[in-house]
């Protein structure tokens, strides 16, 4: 039987048993899947919430719907060759590509990270959202395979937030195969192994693509790039984010932290400046030796909670104002 018949049958199951509503919830999964791939991974991601929500067992369907969503895994897997590991296990090989996008306008601003798992696109399967580049990409590629195995967010609610809901992903490299294992907001149950081969070439190829990036975005990879974070960080400083500034995007704005307790603020005017123009004169102001006592005009503090808010930080100079917040 194959599986769509499997899920007539369950439709079936699931009107006798007096929830209409679940069946129509699962034919609409099925349609909104444009490939069987996709519909793969629609309907088991619908039978899982039925098994976390309590419905699977309430309806005395909990077997069935956990088998159901093992299949659809392991069909999701089987479309793809397998290939012998360095172990002589046999692995199924998923396919990986990763594309960069803006963030759509009802989920805030910015860009996503989209990761496609056999062509499905598992960050809006998964949480909703793809991390921004800034959290997965620059200044370092998580993506690609350490020693030791590594968990990091790759999706976010799609609201923008991450941990509203969050898609987690456990990497590591055995052998000839990177596997993925899914946390939180899984988008299929099972683990995603990939040839390594192929997979590293994908994250690299994402990593050195630019083509995405707006000037401030370029700026922004060639300063996390260039900055002499060690210099930073006996200074007791750390670059948090740059961007343009929200408010005037004629300004380029640099957030650093200092300490726990402050915020440290400057924005530099474009002035019409390539974005390698203005790398080079941030990546000056902080590598600086002299800093940060020669960061003078232009540069303001935030104390982020009440026993900094109305103390400067220590260095800071006399120049230095205080950020307003939240204010326009
Ligand atoms: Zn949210």
């Amino acid at each position: 039987m194959s599986y769509h018949d499997e899920l007539d049958e369950l439709r079936a199951k699931l009107r006798q048993r007096g929830r209409p509503d679940l069946a129509d919830e699962l034919l609409a999964a099925e349609r909104s899947g444009a490939t069987s791939s996709e519909v793969l991974v629609t309907t088991g991601g619908t039978l899982r919430r039925w098994l976390r929500a309590g419905d699977a067992a309430a309806i005395g369907l909990a077997d069935e719907i956990e088998r159901l969503d093992r299949l659809a895994t392991d069909l999701f897997h089987s479309s793809n060759p397998t290939f012998a590991g360095a172990s002589g296990q046999s692995w199924p090989r998923d396919r990986l590509r990763l594309d960069i996008a803006p963030v759509p306008s009802e989920s805030g601003s910015g860009f996503q990270v989209k990761v496609f798992v056999n062509e499905v696109e598992m960050t809006s399967a998964g949480a909703g959202l793809g991390m921004d580049p800034y959290d997965v990409l620059i200044p370092e590629n998580k993506f690609l395979p350490l020693e030791d195995p590594r968990t990091f967010g790759i999706a976010r609610c799609g609201c923008g937030v991450y941990g509203c809901d969050a898609t987690d992903i456990t990497l590591r490299r055995l052998g000839d195969v990177v596997t993925w294992k899914w946390k939180l907001h899984k988008p299929i149950s099972h683990p995603s192994t990939f040839a390594v081969d192929e997979y590293i070439r994908e994250v690299t190829r994402l990593a050195d693509d630019h083509s995405w990036e707006p000037p401030e975005r370029t700026a922004g990879r060639l300063i996390f790039a260039r900055v002499d974070h060690d210099h930073l960080r006996r200074l007791r400083l750390r670059l948090d984010w740059v961007n343009n500034d929200w408010r005037n995007p004629e300004r380029f704005e640099i957030c650093l932290r200092y300490d726990a307790g402050y915020q440290i603020f400057r924005r530099f005017s474009w002035n019409r400046d390539s974005a390698e123009a203005i790398a080079t004169r941030v990546v000056a102001a902080l590598n600086s030796p002299d800093a940060p006592t020669n960061w003078r005009d232009g540069w303001s503090w935030h104390g982020m909670d009440p026993a900094h808010r109305e103390s400067p930080p220590d260095i800071a100079h006399a120049s230095w104002i205080r950020e307003k917040v939240g204010a326009l």
